[in-house]
C-alpha cells in the first residue's frame, strides 16, 4: 500500500549511508553492535552512532562457510560473511565492534572477526543473578566505558550517561508503541511492516529521526492507514518467540501471511525484549547493567524472564497461536522449545509450532504446509 510516512521512511533510510558518512567526516565515532545486551546508551554517550549488525541475509552465508562450519546459525554465518566479503556498508562504516560471549559460536566468531575490525567482546554471565553475575556485568560495562573513552577521546561523565538513557528510553518507548498498535483487533500493521519498519529505523544514524517517525507512523495507525485491507475477525492472531528475524530472514513471516493470518507481535531480541526502561534516577552504569542483564534470551541459564513476557504478551496481543523460531545449530533457544511448548501449550492452553530452519529458501515449501496445518488446527 502507497503510504505518505512510509515512503518518507524509505527515503530517510536511503539517505542515512549518506548521513553517517558525513557524521564520520565531522568526527563522529561509529560503534557496531551484535547483541543486545550490550547498552548502546554507551556510544549514544559519545556521541558515537551505535549500529545493529547481526547479519539477516542470506547472500553472504556461502563465503562464510569457506571459514566457519557449515552447522552453525545462519545468523553467525550471515554476520561473518558480511564481514569478510565487505558487503554490509553499516559494518564498513563501524570504527569498533562490540560482541558478547553470548552463545559459543557467536563468540569463537567474534575471535575471527576482529581480523577485519578492532573488535571488543565483553564477558557477560550465563545467569541473571544479583549476587554474582550482576556485579560481574556492572565491571564490564566500566571497561565497556573505557573502551569507548579510548576510542572517542570523550569522558562518559554520569551526565552524558543519564541523557543518553533519557534518549534510548524515548527511543524505545517509541518502538514499544509502535509494537503495542497491533494489541487492537484486527492488527493494524502485518507483521511484515512491522519488522520492515523497526529494521529500518534501527539503522537510522539520528535517533530523533527514528523516534519521530515512529510516532508519525503510531499516529497513522491507529486511523488504520496501513493496509488496503483489514483482516477479517477470522484471520488467526500469531505471536512469534525465539530467534530474532529481520529483512531477509523473514520467510516464517511472509509464510503465515500468505497463509491468511497475522503475525501480530515478536517476542525476540528485534522485537518486543527492546522494549524496557533503564531507570533514569539511579547511577547510570548500575541502572544499564541491572536492565540490560535481564533480557531474557535463551543464553541465560535460567531464562524464566522468557515465560513472564510469553504469558503478558500472548495475553496482551490475543494470540490464537504462538510459533515458536529455532535457526538451525542455535542449541539455546532449540533446548528451551520444549519449555517452551509446555508453558505456552499446557499452561496457557494455547497450540505451539515450533519451526527450525535457515535464511536459504530450499524448506520453503515444507514449512508452508507445516504452518498450513498448524492454521488449520488453531
Ligand atoms: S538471540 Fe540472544 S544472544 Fe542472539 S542476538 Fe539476540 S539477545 Fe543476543
Ligand atoms: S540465534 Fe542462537 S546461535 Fe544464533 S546468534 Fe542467537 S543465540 Fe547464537
Amino acid at each position: 500500500m502507497n503510504n505518505p510516512v512510509m515512503n518518507k521512511l524509505q527515503q530517510i533510510a536511503e539517505e542515512n549511508l549518506l548521513e553517517i558518512e558525513q557524521a564520520k567526516a565531522r568526527g563522529q565515532a561509529v560503534v557496531g553492535f551484535y547483541c543486545l545486551y550490550s547498552p548502546t546508551e554507551m556510544a549514544v554517550a559519545a556521541d558515537a552512532i551505535p549500529l545493529p549488525l547481526c547479519g539477516t541475509r542470506n547472500d553472504p552465508i556461502a563465503a562464510a562457510e569457506e571459514i566457519l562450519p557449515r552447522n552453525l546459525c545462519p545468523l553467525i554465518k550471515s554476520s561473518f560473511g558480511f564481514a569478510m566479503t565487505d558487503t554490509c556498508p553499516f559494518f564498513r562504516a563501524s570504527d569498533i565492534i562490540i560482541g558478547d560471549t553470548t552463545c559459543d559460536g557467536k563468540k569463537k566468531m567474534f575471535e575471527l572477526l576482529s581480523r577485519y575490525k578492532p573488535t571488543h567482546v565483553l564477558q557477560l554471565p550465563q545467569n541473571q543473578d544479583p549476587k554474582t553475575a550482576l556485579p560481574a556485568w556492572r565491571a564490564e560495562l566500566e571497561r565497556f566505558k573505557t573502551i569507548i573513552e579510548t576510542h572517542t577521546g570523550i569522558s562518559l561523565t554520569k551526565d552524558r550517561l543519564r541523557s543518553a538513557i533519557r534518549l534510548m528510553n524515548r527511543e524505545r518507548a517509541a518502538r514499544k508503541a509502535l509494537m503495542d498498535v497491533n494489541k487492537n483487533k484486527p492488527a493494524p500493521l502485518g507483521g511484515s511492516q512491522l519488522l520492515e519498519i523497526m529494521f529500518k529505523v534501527g539503522f537510522l544514524a539520528n535517533k530523533e529521526t527514528g523516534i519521530s517517525m515512529m510516532e508519525k507512523i503510531v499516529a497513522e495507525a491507529e486511523n488504520k492507514a496501513f493496509r488496503s485491507e483489514l483482516p477479517g475477525d477470522k484471520c488467526k492472531r500469531i505471536l512469534l518467540t525465539g530467534v530474532p528475524v529481520g529483512v531477509g530472514s523473514d520467510k516464517v513471516v511472509k509464510i503465515v501471511e500468505q497463509s491468511g493470518a497475522d503475525v501480530v507481535a515478536f517476542e525476540n531480541c528485534s522485537g518486543y525484549k527492546q522494549a524496557f526502561t533503564v531507570d533514569e534516577d539511579k547511577d547510570p552504569l548500575k541502572a544499564l547493567a541491572a536492565q540490560y542483564l535481564a533480557t531474557p534470551c535463551s543464553v541465560m541459564s535460567p531464562n524464566t524472564g522468557r515465560f513472564d513476557l510469553l504469558r503478558e504478551m500472548i495475553r496482551d496481543f490475543s494470540a490464537d497461536g504462538v510459533i515458536d523460531l529455532t535457526w538451525q545449530a542455535c542449541h539455546t533457544y532449540n533446548v528451551e522449545a520444549y519449555r517452551v511448548n509446555e508453558f505456552v501449550q499446557e499452561t496457557l492452553g494455547i497450540p505451539t509450532l515450533h519451526l527450525e530452519t535457515d535464511y536459504s529458501e530450499s524448506d520453503t515449501g515444507q514449512l508452508r504446509v507445516r504452518i498450513e496445518a498448524y492454521l488449520e488446527m488453531l
